[in-house]
């Protein structure tokens, strides 16, 4: 199952800026009704098998979780032919049989987005049933912020020109109409740090803005993603101030996942998620259960 080298760096562990202890945050609460963004062994840059996820759900009161393994269209990145989608939906579909009395486990993936393939995305799309679906934009092995190119791509350039490449990107992602949320919309912070620091980008929402306005054209939800509180952004992807712009521009759906790679870090920071999307003035959760969109709402507790 596994493939061979890893030639696109990700979320694993030892990736730029590490990762947090290891322990939840202590405010992380057992109310929080979904984790909507979790890879398994089905990605090849996770190691955690699906029943290990449903335990920790259980034991932490989270009743709903999304397996969200990678999709890839590019033979360059590392989940391409890495494992099919028969075998992907019988493995979540029978854990969620077994689990089902305890928790809902739902089939979802996490599509990488190229404008290259969107033509293979959308004829995937076709031809494949998914509960729920998140299309991201990823780091191309031969792009601008690969590791050994990121410092020299960003010498004498604007804030503008910095995120351009990644941006355009998750725009057309937006406007394609493909996928029920866009994920981790501005993951480059991690891979700019500490060339450009997140500031610079907070400093800038303007630049959020075709991305945002993309999604409210399209009806797609916005992600707020976890898992840049315990890498180098140290800050959500996107920020509550992203978000609450993002409803601003007529924005009405938002959803929110750990995109946990690691058994420790399973709805890790889900509880700062819930808090940025209330803080934005969001009420509920955007999910599907593969028929129609529906919202899951935040605890009481949330909606203050
Ligand atoms: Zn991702
Ligand atoms: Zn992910």
């Amino acid at each position: 199952m596994k493939s061979g080298t890893r030639t696109v760096d990700r979320s694993s562990p030892s990736e730029v800026g590490g990762e947090a202890p290891r322990r939840h945050p202590p405010e992380d609460s057992t109310d929080l009704p979904l984790d909507s963004h979790l890879h398994t062994d089905l990605s090849p840059d996770s190691d955690v098998p699906i029943d290990v996820y449903a335990a920790a759900a259980v034991e932490r009161g989270i009743s709903e979780i999304a397996i969200t393994d990678h999709v890839d269209f590019d033979p360059g990145y590392p989940a391409y032919a890495f494992a099919d989608f028969a075998t992907r939906e019988s493995v979540v579909r029978e854990a969620a049989e077994r689990w089902g009395d305890r928790v809902a486990i739902r089939f979802g993936c996490e599509l990488t987005y190229e404008r290259r393939h969107e033509a293979e995305i959308r004829d995937h799309l076709r031809r494949h049933r998914y509960d729920f679906t998140i299309g991201s934009v990823h780091i191309a092995p031969d792009g601008p912020y690969a590791a050994e190119r990121v410092a020299s791509f960003v010498q004498g350039k604007s804030v503008a020109a910095v995120v351009r490449p990644y941006f355009e990107e998750v725009e057309a992602a937006a406007r394609s109409g493909l996928f029920d949320t866009i994920g981790h919309v501005d993951f480059v912070k991690r891979y700019l740090t500490p060339h450009v620091m997140p500031d610079a980008l907070a400093a800038a929402p303007e630049l959020y803005e075709p991305i945002l306005r993309a999604l409210v054209a399209s009806g797609t939800a916005l992600e707020v993603n976890t898992s840049g509180l315990r890498q180098s952004a140290r800050e959500t992807y996107p920020t509550t101030a992203i978000v609450a712009l993002f409803r601003e521009l007529g924005g009405t759906s938002v959803t929110a996942g750990s995109d946990a790679h690691r058994a420790d870090t399973f709805a890790f920071g889900l509880e700062e998620g819930y808090r940025v999307a209330a803080g934005a003035g969001f009420r509920s959760l955007a999910f599907r259960r593969g028929a129609g969109r529906l919202r899951v709402p935040l605890p009481a507790r949330f909606r203050t």
